[in-house]
């Protein structure tokens, strides 16, 4: 079985929008504890076709034992200071990935806009790594880490993780932020759409951007 009930909303959008694609590269952010990671890899289909899944998470996870194969890594780290080119060293041939997911949510506080704006700020750091936000206000610490990268895939890494034609999955907590996160996104992806799974809980304010094909 799965390992948590989060399974069932990435069947369903997996169901509705054939995200993952045999054989594909998938980047699971917040992936604890690994129910998502089941789902992905058994979206791969069978080992032949290849494919990867890599997941991220602040606590340490283990690769799930039923539905998941070699296929599967797991980091522990925070998503919001690791190093773009870090996350592409983890990409097959450090080419990037052709899915990211975020189920990544914050510490809930209980005060509703507190928890909302913390979440917009998990998003579009998921965002960045995925596609790269240059209209958007740099923190100062990511400042520092360009300046102090100078490699050759630094130029590169401002561009985000995702490949074209790639797909991308955001949890966000709903406020009046959500539309205007949205609408960023509306311009890099071919389609966008917000859902609310089946299996979220009716008193969870959860709800989930579903990118596809990435410009
Ligand atoms: N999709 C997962 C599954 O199906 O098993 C469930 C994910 S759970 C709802 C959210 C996760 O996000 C938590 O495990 C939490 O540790 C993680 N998380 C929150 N902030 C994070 C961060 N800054 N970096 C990495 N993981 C983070």
């Amino acid at each position: 079985g799965y390992l948590a009930r989060s399974a069932f909303k990435l069947l369903q959008m997996q169901n509705k929008y054939k995200l993952i694609k045999p054989g594909a590269s998938v980047l699971d952010l917040g992936c604890a504890p690994g129910a998502w990671l089941q789902v992905a890899c058994q979206s791969l289909g069978p080992l032949k076709n290849g494919g990867a899944v890599v997941g991220i998470d602040l606590k340490k996870v283990k690769v799930p034992s039923v539905h998941c194969d070699s296929r599967v890594q797991t980091v522990c780290a925070d998503v919001t200071n690791f190093p773009k080119g870090q996350a592409r060293a983890l990409s097959p041939k450090g080419k990037g990935f052709s899915v990211i997911l975020s189920d990544m949510c914050p510490l809930v506080s209980g005060v509703t806009t507190k928890d909302a704006a913390l979440s917009i700020e998990l998003g579009m750091r998921a965002l960045d790594l995925a596609i790269g936000t240059p209209d958007l206000p740099v923190q100062d610490d990511d400042i520092c880490e360009e300046k102090q990268s100078d490699g050759p895939s630094s130029e590169a890494d401002e561009n985000g993780i995702l490949r074209p034609g790639g797909n991308l999955v955001i949890k966000l907590l709903e406020s009046e932020d959500v539309q205007e996160f949205s609408q960023i996104c509306k311009s890099r992806f071919k389609k966008s759409a917000l859902l609310r799974p089946k299996a979220t809980r009716s008193s969870s304010r959860e709800i989930y951007l579903i990118c596809q094909d990435l410009r």
